[in-house]
């Protein structure tokens, strides 16, 4: 599939990656949209996003589409979805007092997981 493949400052790739394998709960999203964010700028400028950028990575975090393939129990194929690119650990003294915005082990799509610059995208269900 193609992909936007972010490399580091200023260096962005379009580029055919391999459609990775489903672990399971996860869902397979081809993407509809993909905005671009004032997030993605400060990213491809050199800065953080909402967690520490780890290129190589696919960028785009606020993405739509619909579900071509499924592990998940939640979703279905033809399901149409919108993604919440945040990823929380559940686990952090702010996840557990319900602040989970503060995660201290943030992960994103997007940001350190591969995102919606793509054709498809490989989701969490939750
Ligand atoms: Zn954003
Ligand atoms: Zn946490």
């Amino acid at each position: 599939m193609k992909a936007a493949v972010f490399y580091g400052n200023k260096n962005l790739k379009i580029e055919d990656i391999e459609l990775p394998e489903l672990e399971k709960g996860e869902i397979l999203i081809k993407v509809e949209a993909c905005g671009i964010c004032g997030t993605d700028i400060h990213i491809f400028n050199g800065e953080e996003g909402s967690a520490k950028v780890s290129p190589p990575v696919v960028l785009g975090h606020e993405f739509c589409g619909t579900v071509v393939k499924t592990r998940s129990e939640l979703f279905s194929v033809g399901d149409k979805v919108s993604v919440d690119p945040n990823i929380y650990c559940g686990v952090c003294r702010f996840c557990r007092s319900g602040k989970p915005q503060l995660c201290e082990n943030l992960t994103a799509l997007g940001v350190n997981l591969n995102g919606g610059f793509a054709q498809y995208a490989v989701v969490p269900e939750k």
